[in-house]
C-alpha cells in the first residue's frame, strides 16, 4: 500500500489507543513505516503509518453540521466531529441525509418547543440546524410537491432514543398535517395518543432502558390532497412474549401490570390484586418502581390515552381484568396430585388464585384446572384425559399467560387501527419504523436471530439506497462512477431465509417432524452450510451456530487507498466479535411453534366474557388438522418482505439513533462504544460507500481559495474556475480526481494530500 503521501514530519494526527480509541498527536520523526508521535496527552508513541490518519486543523471547534463537510472523512474525524457538537448540546448532526441523533439523556425542551415546530417548517433542509423536525419536513414536502410516499426508518440499539425520536416525528407530522381545533377526537390526536397505550402494553424496563419497547412498529400516517392527516395503520412486530412470564434483576415486566396494581382502590379490590411484590410473575425480579415516574399517575394517563384512541370503557374493563387476571395465573402454583405424574393446585393460596382467574376470565374453575393440569389424548378407542406433572403445568400455565397476552396485545392494535380509521383514498403517506437494532448477548435465542434477520432486511435497503444516492449525484455532475463497487449482504440473507434451504425454512421441517430435537436441528445446519462462508459451527458446542452478520462488514473491508479515509482492519478486530452471533438453537424449535394448547383454546373460546371469548375465535376445522404449528419464523419473514414490498415504494429517510453511553447518562460520551454503533447502523458503512467514489467535494470557488497557492501562477492565467482547478491537481501530480459541472470530486485522502502541500509552501 506504500506510505500514505499525506503524512509527513510536523503532520497533526490522530493516532489509535485502545482505551480511547483515537487520541491526536503531532509525528515528530519517520523512519521507513514507521513515524514517532507526540501526542497530546504528553506520552510520545512509536507507531506504524498506517494507523495514523491526518487530524483536520482547519475543522472548526464546534464540529460542523453535516460529515460530508469533514475534510477528512475518516473514522477519527466522525467521532471528533460528534463528540465536539454533543459537548454543546447539539445532539443532531447529518451525515448528506441521514441524521444521527445522540440520546441526551436529559430533557432539552427548546430543541421541541412549538416555537422550533413553526422555525422548520418549510425551511429548506440543511438551512437551519439538523433536526428531526428538518427530516419530517422534507418528507411532508416530498410527500405533497410530488404526490409520493416517503418512510422514514428509526434506528440504533436499545435505549438510543428511536421511539422518543419517532414521537418527536409524529408531533411534527400531527402539526403540519392536523386540522384546526374541532370538537372530539381529531385522527391525529388519536395517532399520537396510540403511542402511550402502546407503551404501556408492550414497553419495560430492561437493563438498557427503563422505557424499552419489546414489539417493532411501523406507523403509516396517510394524509388527504390537502396534507392533512387523513387516517393511520399501525403494524407490529414480534412482541417479546417470554417476558410476561420470566423477567430477571432488576427488569420488570410490561408497564401496564405494574399500572394495574397502582390503580384507584375500587379497581384494586375488583381484581383482587395487592402489591406487586405478591405476584409471581413480577416479583422474580426486585425492581418494582421506575425512578421519576409514578405509575398511579400512569394508570391514569393510560386510561385517557385508551379514551381518546377510541377504546370503550366496557373494553377498558375488560382489558384490565385479563391482565389481572394474569397476574392470579402467575401465581398458581403445582403439587403432586394422587396419581403417580399428575398435579394439583399446591395449596388454599394457589385455589385462590386459581379461584380468582376463572373469575376474572369467567370461565369455569373446574375447566380452568383441568386445562393447566391435564391433556385430552384422542386415540381411535376412546378419548383419554392425561395429567400433567407439576413442572409440565407450569409450563402449560405460562403458555397460557403468553398466549393471553399476545392475543390482548393484537387485539389492541387492532382496535386502535380501527378506531383511527383507513383512508383508502390516500395514496401519500409518511411511514415512521421503530424497530429494534442489531442484538448481539452473552446469550442468543430465537429472538436475537430474528431480530438480526431485520436489520439484515433493513441493511440491504439503506445500501441500496445509499448507493443510488451517490450515483444520482455523480451523474448530475456528469462524473464517471462505473467502477464504484457495492458489497452486498445477500448472501446473509440467503442463508436465513432462502426457500428451500435457509435456516428458518430447516427450524420449520425440523418442527414438523415429532422425533427432532435441537440437536437434529443443528446438525442439519451444519451438514447444510458446512461450506458456507457466512455460517460458522463453534469449536466448543455441538448445538450453537454463528452467524458472520453483515453490520460490521464496513470495518472489515480495508479499501484500497488508506490514507484519507480508511476504515482500518486493525481498529476492527478489536471489536469483530460483535458481529459474529453465535446462537444458542437449544429453544428455536419451540420458540418456533406458535401453537394454542386445544384445551386453552376451548376453554377461553366459551368464556362468557365476550372480550375475552374473542381472544380465541374458533380455528376453522381444516387449519386445525393439516397444520399442526404455525412457525412465527416464516409469518415473520413474512411481515418482513410486506414491509420491504412498503418501504420499497416509497422515498426513504433515515434517523441513526446513537446511544452516548450505558449509564443512561447526560454528558457522557463513550468512544468506542459509539463508534460501534456508528459501524453498526451503517453510518460507516454510507460513509465507506461515498468513499469508495469520490468523498470529498468542493464547489470551484472553494477549492481555489483553498488551494490557489499551491500554483499561484494558474490563478494568474486568468482560465475559468474549472480550468484552474484541473491545473492545479495537474500541477501537484494528483491523479483520479474529477471534475463535475460545479464541483471539484476529490478521492479519498486527496484533500488531506493537498493540504500537507500547502504546508510545505
Ligand atoms: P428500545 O429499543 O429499548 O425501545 P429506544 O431506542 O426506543 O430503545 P427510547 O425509549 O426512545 O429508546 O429512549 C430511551 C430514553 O432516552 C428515553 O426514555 C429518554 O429518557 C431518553 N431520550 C431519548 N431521546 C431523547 C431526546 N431526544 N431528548 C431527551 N431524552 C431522550
Ligand atoms: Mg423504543
Amino acid at each position: 500500500m506504500g506510505t500514505p503521501v499525506n503524512i509527513i514530519v510536523g503532520s497533526h494526527v490522530w493516532a489509535e489507543d485502545p482505551a480511547l480509541t483515537w487520541i491526536d498527536g503531532q509525528v515528530t520523526k519517520i523512519n521507513g513505516q514507521q513515524a514517532e508521535v507526540q501526542r497530546s496527552d504528553g506520552k510520545k508513541v512509536v507507531t506504524n503509518l498506517s494507523k495514523l490518519y491526518p487530524k483536520d486543523m482547519e475543522a472548526p471547534a464546534g464540529g460542523v453540521d453535516d460529515m460530508t463537510k469533514l475534510s477528512y472523512l475518516h473514522e477519527p474525524g466522525v467521532l471528533q466531529n460528534l463528540k465536539s457538537r454533543y459537548e454543546l448540546n447539539e445532539i443532531y448532526t447529518y451525515t448528506g441525509n441521514i441524521l444521527i441523533a445522540i440520546n441526551p439523556f436529559q430533557k432539552l425542551p427548546h430543541l421541541y418547543n412549538p416555537h422550533m415546530m413553526q422555525q422548520y417548517k418549510g425551511a429548506p433542509f440543511g438551512e437551519l440546524s439538523p433536526h428531526v423536525f428538518a427530516v419530517a419536513d422534507v418528507a411532508y414536502r416530498a410527500m405533497v410537491n410530488e404526490r409520493k410516499s416517503n418512510s422514514i426508518l428509526v434506528s440504533g440499539e436499545s435505549g438510543a432514543g428511536k421511539t422518543e425520536t419517532t414521537k418527536m416525528l409524529m408531533q411534527y407530522l400531527a402539526f403540519l398535517g392536523g386540522r384546526a381545533a374541532t370538537e372530539g377526537r381529531t385522527v391525529e390526536q388519536q395517532v399520537l395518543e396510540s403511542n402511550p397505550v402502546l407503551e404501556a402494553f408492550g414497553n419495560a424496563k430492561t437493563v438498557r432502558n427503563n422505557n424499552s419497547s419489546r414489539f417493532g412498529k411501523f406507523v403509516e400516517i396517510q394524509f388527504d390532497k390537502q396534507g392533512r392527516i387523513s387516517g393511520a395503520a399501525i403494524r407490529t412486530y414480534l412482541l417479546e412474549r417470554s417476558r410476561v412470564c420470566q423477567i430477571s434483576d432488576p427488569e420488570r415486566n410490561y408497564h401496564c401490570f405494574y399500572l394495574l396494581c397502582a390503580a384507584p382502590k375500587e379497581e384494586i379490590d375488583k381484581y383482587k390484586l395487592e402489591n406487586p411484590k405478591s405476584f409471581h410473575y413480577l416479583n422474580q425480579s426486585k425492581c418494582f418502581e421506575l425512578v421519576g415516574t409514578s405509575d398511579a399517575q400512569e394508570y391514569l394517563a393510560t386510561r385517557r390515552a385508551m379514551d381518546i384512541v377510541g377504546i370503550s370503557k366496557t373494553e377498558q374493563e375488560a382489558i384490565f381484568r385479563v391482565v389481572a387476571a394474569i397476574l392470579h395465573l402467575g401465581n398458581i402454583d403445582f403439587g403432586k396430585g394422587k396419581e403417580i405424574d399428575s398435579s394439583v393446585p399446591k395449596d388454599e393460596k394457589a385455589k385462590f388464585h386459581l379461584k380468582m382467574a376463572a373469575e376474572l376470565l369467567m370461565c369455569d374453575p373446574v375447566a380452568l384446572e383441568d386445562a393447566l393440569c391435564k391433556r385430552v389424548m384422542i386415540t381411535p378407542e376412546e378419548v383419554i384425559k392425561r395429567s400433567l406433572d407439576p413442572l409440565s403445568a407450569v409450563i402449560s400455565r405460562d403458555g397460557l399467560a403468553k398466549t393471553i397476552y399476545s392475543r390482548l396485545f393484537d387485539w389492541l392494535v387492532n382496535k386502535i387501527n380501527n378506531s383511527i380509521g383507513q383512508d383508502s383514498n390516500s395514496n401519500s403517506l409518511i411511514g415512521v419504523l421503530d424497530i429494534y437494532g442489531f442484538e448481539c448477548f452473552k446469550n442468543n435465542s430465537f429472538e436475537q436471530f430474528c431480530i438480526n434477520f431485520t436489520n439484515e432486511k433493513l441493511q440491504q435497503h439503506f445500501n441500496q439506497h445509499v448507493f443510488k444516492m451517490e450515483q444520482e449525484e455523480y451523474t448530475k455532475e456528469a462524473i464517471d462512477w462505473s467502477y464504484i463497487e457495492f458489497v452486498d449482504n445477500q448472501d446473509v440473507l440467503d442463508l436465513i431465509e432462502k426457500k428451500p434451504g435457509g435456516i428458518i425454512n430447516l427450524l420449520d421441517e425440523a418442527c414438523m417432524f415429532p422425533k427432532s430435537t435441537h440437536e437434529t436441528f443443528s446438525n442439519k445446519l451444519y451438514q447444510t452450510f458446512k461450506n458456507n462462508k457466512r455460517f460458522v459451527k463453534p469449536k466448543l458446542s455441538r448445538t450453537d451456530f454463528t452467524i458472520l452478520h453483515y453490520a460490521g462488514e464496513a470495518c472489515n473491508t480495508e479499501l484500497s487507498f488508506n490514507a484519507g479515509c480508511s476504515l482500518s482492519k486493525q481498529t476492527s478486530n478489536l471489536m469483530f466479535n460483535k458481529f459474529q452471533v453465535q446462537y444458542q438453537s437449544d429453544q428455536f424449535l419451540d420458540k418456533n411453534k406458535d401453537y394454542v394448547v386445544p384445551e386453552h383454546q376451548d376453554l377461553l373460546g366459551a368464556s362468557k366474557c365476550s372480550f375475552v371469548a374473542g381472544l380465541f375465535p374458533p380455528i376453522p376445522e381444516e387449519t386445525s388438522k393439516s397444520s399442526k404449528f404455525s412457525s412465527i419464523g416464516s409469518r415473520f419473514k413474512l411481515q418482513l418482505q410486506q414491509l420491504m414490498e412498503t418501504l420499497n415504494a416509497m422515498e426513504p429517510h433515515y434517523i441513526r439513533c446513537v446511544k452516548p453511553n450505558n449509564l443512561l447518562k447526560p454528558s457522557v460520551f463513550e468512544n468506542a462504544n459509539i463508534m460501534q454503533q456508528l459501524r453498526c447502523g451503517g453510518v460507516l458503512e454510507a460513509i465507506r460507500i461515498s468513499c469508495a467514489g469520490y468523498p470529498t467535494r468542493r464547489p470551484f470557488f472553494e477549492f481555489i481559495n483553498r488551494f490557489g497557492l499551491l500554483a499561484p501562477n494558474v490563478l494568474d492565467g486568468n482560465y475559468d474556475e474549472k480550468v484552474a482547478c484541473t491545473k492545479i491537481l495537474e500541477k501537484k501530480g494528483l491523479k483520479g480526481f474529477q471534475i463535475g459541472k460545479t464541483k471539484v470530486f476529490l478521492r479519498a485522502g486527496q484533500m488531506a494530500e493537498l493540504d500537507a502541500r500547502r504546508t510545505e509552501v
